[in-house]
């Protein structure tokens, strides 16, 4: 292959120099401007992520003491309605994956919040004076952000729990079958998932923009909302609320916990009943839907069985 003089052939030579200027298409420089839209300082970006950590901790905290101050029941599987005895779960301890998971998490939410922010303040489809709010762009604007969350979330859940993809990504949040640690339940998911979590929170505000020119109090409102509510869904306490259609239930997503293959949605079940994945609460251990099921199985059986005999 190689000439008299030692040298490489000169189609070799080409092929090395167009080898040493391949560049892979998500190099550091392209991915920049997204993990540091500010343009921050390597401490300003650190010194940011152990503030918005912090801020995230005492928001978790004060949620908890809000419900707790509420008097909220707990959950009819965590305490007995009639004698408030408390009762024994499942429970599973955070491991070394778990505290790795929750940590690049972090770092994820940081570059989300950066984003969001900066996109806000850029925009100038988003308004930011307060005469700018209006009916549409704050009530329907938040409306429309909920459903379209979900519109998006909760098939790509139902996707994550498909048995080709569910052991590699999304079944470590399994672990806890009964989440009660808030936002340490919560953030407890594969980096893969998280992302594909934010950028479904992500389609909502850029949705909402789009339809309703959704100012950044509405913005700002929903992505606090939208926390409190993911940290609760993974709590001990019973909040229900339905408002026009959504509903948001810690009880069905406790049952997503326990049963899987079941109420993927946040706050519009109206997703799970149209993906025929929707059950009802039960604080039992069979899935309604499938002991239902069972149920009609079993009398078809009897049903049989009695036709047998008669004949
Ligand atoms: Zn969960
Ligand atoms: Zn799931």
């Amino acid at each position: 292959m190689y000439n008299a003089t030692g040298e490489p052939p000169l189609e070799m030579n080409g092929t090395a120099d167009a080898a040493s200027s391949f560049e892979l298409p998500l190099s550091l420089d392209a991915a920049l401007p997204y993990l540091n839209p500010w343009n921050l300082s390597v401490v300003h970006w650190l010194v940011g992520f152990v503030l918005i950590r912090g801020a995230i901790a005492f928001y978790d905290n004060l949620v908890e003491f809000l419900i707790r101050f509420s008097k909220v029941p707990k959950l009819p599987t965590r305490e007995d309605a009639a004698t408030g005895e408390p009762k024994e779960v499942y429970f599973k301890g955070l491991d070394r994956i778990s505290f790795v998971y929750l940590v690049i998490n972090a770092a994820d939410e940081w570059i989300f919040v950066q984003n969001l922010t900066h996109f806000i303040w850029h925009s100038d489809a988003v308004p930011k004076t307060l005469g700018g709010l209006n009916p549409l762009n704050t009530a329907a604007a938040l409306y429309l952000m909920f459903l379209v969350l979900d519109f998006f979330y909760a098939p790509a859940h139902r996707f994550l729990h498909w048995g080709p993809v569910y052991p590699y990504i999304h079944k470590h949040h399994h672990r806890q079958r009964f989440p009660v640690r808030g936002y340490l339940d919560a953030g407890n998911e594969h980096p893969v998932e998280h992302v594909i979590g934010v950028s479904c929170t992500w389609m909502a505000v850029w949705t909402a923009v789009a339809v309703t020119g959704a100012h950044a109090a509405t913005i700002f409102f929903f992505f606090n909302i939208h926390a409190a509510l993911a940290m609760l869904n993974h709590s001990e306490f019973d909040v229900d609320v339905t408002v026009l259609g959504l509903n948001y239930s810690v009880k069905a997503h406790e049952m997503h916990h326990r049963f899987y293959n079941t109420n993927y949605a946040q706050y519009w079940l109206g997703m799970d009943k149209l993906m025929g994945t929707f059950d009802p609460y039960t604080a039992e251990n069979t899935r309604p839907s499938r002991g239902l099921a069972k149920a009609r199985a079993a009398a078809a059986a009897r049903a049989t069985e009695s036709g047998k005999k008669v004949q």
